[in-house]
């Protein structure tokens, strides 16, 4: 065992309290939907917590992972696309995990099978999805049409789409207007919208400084670190971001560039950057997982992240119906992982999954280039309520954006995409 495997299979043991690995059920076999930052972490963790006795395929359709994290800085110029992509060889080089570069098209929770596109079945003893969120399109009349023509996009799952809303950006003449509109909470990244809007009035700033950033919020404020990012827009960005609360987008026209509301008059913008409503991913809500606010999250037993309605299918990332104060974030999604990783290794071996899980979460936004705040938190499994609840006094927020701070947001980056992809 080299040293880096070292740390990790303490890690692993700290996990679950100890003592699974030598009794993990050796001929087990585990199926990962999705490799993001839930499914990839799990993926991993599940090998290195059952000491690689489990044998584990990653089912993910895309070539490479894309991170959503510091995607706002290709949008805003400061970095490539290439410089937040991965490979996931180290998955399968390092760990042993089976990648099958494929899409889930149906999961049979009664058989225990899971269809692959390319037409293979995949058998499990237990199952993890981590598929992300779909958009509900018709929540902005006109918005399908729209995206589907590649006009107005909203760029909330990184890859190909980043590059074009950042080519829109550098394609539209000084004086121009780009108008982000956020649907009501609860949606991926809770600061992401936020974020964006500063990095795309950095590029503005110093590239275009008679152009015009227009933040349409369906929200009463802020959902995220509101102070810092209201005090962001007055002293650093003054004069190019305008913040308008209790605006819900309700259509857009392509055409007239024009974004509608249902109360407030229309408001003329020349990118328009739409982000609909949120959900579990198609492949949840297909199988039935997605029972909770109206279907558009799963529900589950957060001390172990099995689906409350599907056994042997633990649901981990932003697909679920989040505890109190949980966001869907990356880090978030990760640490999920781990603590499904360790509750389905100590199943499989025979034991009691840990009682008391706990959780932590950053989430670092860029505010220009360079400087950044934060927000963290830690979320403690409240055994009496059956629910994740946040740790008093733990955690907190920036006081102001630094460049130390920056430095810790980029070292971040690279530790997490570590820990779930070698
Ligand atoms: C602009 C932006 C900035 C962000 N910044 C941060 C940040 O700074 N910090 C942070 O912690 N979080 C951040 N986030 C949030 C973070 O990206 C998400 O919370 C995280 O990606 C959720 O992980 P996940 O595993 O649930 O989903 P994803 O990471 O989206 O992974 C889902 C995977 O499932 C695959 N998939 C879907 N359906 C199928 C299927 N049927 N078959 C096979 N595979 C399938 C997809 O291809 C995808 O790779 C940001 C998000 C955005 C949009």
């Amino acid at each position: 065992m080299d040293r880096r495997t070292f740390v990790q299979a303490g890690a692993a043991l700290a996990l679950t309290g100890g003592s699974f690995s030598a009794r993990a059920a050796r001929s087990a076999k585990v199926v990962v939907i999705g490799g993001g930052f839930g499914g990839a972490t799990a993926a991993k963790y599940i090998r290195l917590l059952s000491n690689q006795q489990i044998d584990v395929t990653l089912v993910e359709p895309d070539k490479q992972f894309v991170s959503c994290p510091l995607s706002n800085l290709v949008v805003g110029g400061s970095r490539q696309i290439g410089d937040v992509s991965r490979s996931y060889d180290g998955l399968a080089r390092n760990q042993g995990i089976t990648i099958a570069r494929d899409y889930v098209t149906a999961i049979d929770p009664a058989a225990k099978t899971v269809q692959l596109a390319g037409g293979t079945t995949l058998k499990y003893d237990k199952l993890v999805l981590s598929p992300g969120i779909d958009f509900n399109f018709a929540s902005i009349d006109g918005m399908a049409d729209a995206y589907k023509q590649g006009k107005i996009l909203h760029a909330w799952k990184a890859g190909a789409e980043t590059v074009a809303l950042r080519r829109q950006l550098m394609d539209m003449p000084d004086g121009g207007v780009y108008a982000i509109t956020i649907p009501e909470a609860p949606f991926r990244c809770p600061p992401g919208p936020y974020e964006r809007a500063c990095q795309v009035a950095w590029y503005f700033k110093n590239f275009k400084p008679k152009s015009k950033v227009l933040i349409l919020d369906a929200n009463q404020d802020v959902v995220s670190k509101p102070a810092l990012f209201k005090k962001a827009w007055e002293d650093r960005y003054k004069g190019i971001v305008e913040y308008r609360s209790q605006h819900k987008a309700v259509g857009v026209s392509a055409d007239e560039g024009l974004v509608k509301f249902d109360v407030q008059s229309d408001v003329k913008a020349d990118v328009i950057n739409a982000l609909p409503s949120m959900r579990a991913s198609k492949i949840a809500v297909q199988t039935g997982l997605a029972n909770m606010a109206n279907g558009r999250w799963c529900g589950v037993n957060y001390r172990t992240f099995e689906s409350a309605v599907a056994k042997d299918i633990f649901v981990i990332g932003d697909a679920i119906q989040v505890a109190q104060l949980m966001p869907k974030s990356g880090h978030m999604a990760n640490n999920h992982a781990k603590v499904a990783a360790a509750a389905i290794v100590a199943q499989l071996s025979g034991i009691e999954p840990n009682p008391r899980p706990m959780l932590t979460n950053t989430c670092y936004s860029f505010i220009d280039d360079r400087n950044v705040v934060h927000v963290a938190s830690v979320h403690e499994f409240v055994v009496n309520e059956q629910t994740f609840k946040v740790v008093p006094g733990a955690g907190g927020v920036s006081a102001e954006p630094t460049e130390l701070e920056g430095s810790y947001a980029n070292n971040w980056a690279r530790t997490i995409w570590a820990d779930m992809l070698e």
